[in-house]
């Protein structure tokens, strides 16, 4: 496979990163996951604003334009010969010379740039789409700026675990008795007929699918509702789905064990799932 670092394309076994960068000392570093299909990238420009947003957060700035970093993506794509799969990005504050915790001048040390791709064949025919996922819930013990989508994943990798071990295929973290999200998705259900999820803050990350979706949900007449909502609620409700970019809108059949509806994904879940990828793929690049 061949990676990009900082500049240069190179096979994956050369290429190198300090011992002292900011991520690997701090996980002081941002990251996008694009998906790919039929060799095109979904919705790169929203993943690119959230770069932006997410960097500007932490007071970095984007490594190159949106153009330059387009071509990078398109480029791995090519070598590696992607047709589905998922680009991995990561921008991180660089590697000063030493361990400090005050950030350094960036005058001085430049960002950290890596891509990588994962090749995924099928990708948007996974068969869990036609089963759909077990969850437990958690409590979510992340820190409070989940909006920017740091590389800060040990948590959310502690639920996947918790989720393995319970027999199940993920977490729903709750937060003062409301589910904020999955450890890498964001959350719905689907009560009254009304897609609810939890509304945009600092708690939850902005996902790229998730406003797609309901732009997407909006645009065919389903009724939309941000706000929060309890594992109770989940357990009641008519559907439940996930959002991300690698697996688009994906049901959720189970929460703690209790079946949602009839213990089969539902209908209106199916239904975003076509509408999603559809528009996704006639506004690839
Ligand atoms: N929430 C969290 C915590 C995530 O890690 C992700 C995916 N990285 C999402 C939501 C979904 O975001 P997106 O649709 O942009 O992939």
């Amino acid at each position: 496979r061949t990676v990009y670092v900082n500049g240069e394309y190179l096979p994956e076994t050369e290429a190198k990163v300090s011992i002292f960068d900011r991520a690997f000392l701090m996980a002081d570093g941002v990251y996008e996951v694009t998906s790919v299909l039929g060799g095109k990238l979904i919705d790169f420009e929203g993943h690119a604003v959230r770069l932006e947003r997410s960097l500007g957060e932490l007071d970095m700035k984007m490594p190159m334009s949106r153009e330059a970093l387009l071509e990078v993506h398109r480029e791995l794509v090519r070598t590696n010969e992607i047709t589905d799969g998922l680009i991995y990005l990561q921008v991180t504050r660089g590697a000063p010379g030493d361990r400090d915790f005050l950030f350094p001048d960036p005058e001085t040390t430049e960002p950290t740039v890596v891509l990588f791709t994962q090749s995924k064949p099928g990708l948007a025919n996974s068969p869990v789409a036609k089963t759909g996922i077990r969850v437990i819930s958690i409590d979510d013990l992340r820190w409070g700026r989940r909006d920017i989508k740091t590389v800060q994943l040990l948590y959310p990798s502690m639920g996947k675990m918790m989720a393995q071990k319970a027999g199940a295929d993920d977490a729903w973290m709750v937060m003062d008795g409301k589910v904020t999200e999955g450890t890498s998705n964001n959350a719905y259900i689907i009560k009254d007929g009304k897609i609810v999820t939890r509304e945009l803050s600092t708690d939850i990350l902005h996902g790229i699918t998730r406003a797609a979706v309901l732009r997407f949900a909006r645009e065919a007449q389903m009724e939309v509702e941000e706000r929060s909502f309890t594992i109770e609620e989940a357990q009641q409700a008519e559907e439940a789905f996930i959002t991300s970019a690698s697996s688009f809108v994906m049901p959720v059949v189970q929460i703690d064990g209790t079946k949602i509806g009839d213990g089969k994904p539902g209908a209106r879940t199916a239904r975003l799932r076509e509408i999603y990828l559809d528009e996704s793929l006639k506004k690839a690049v």
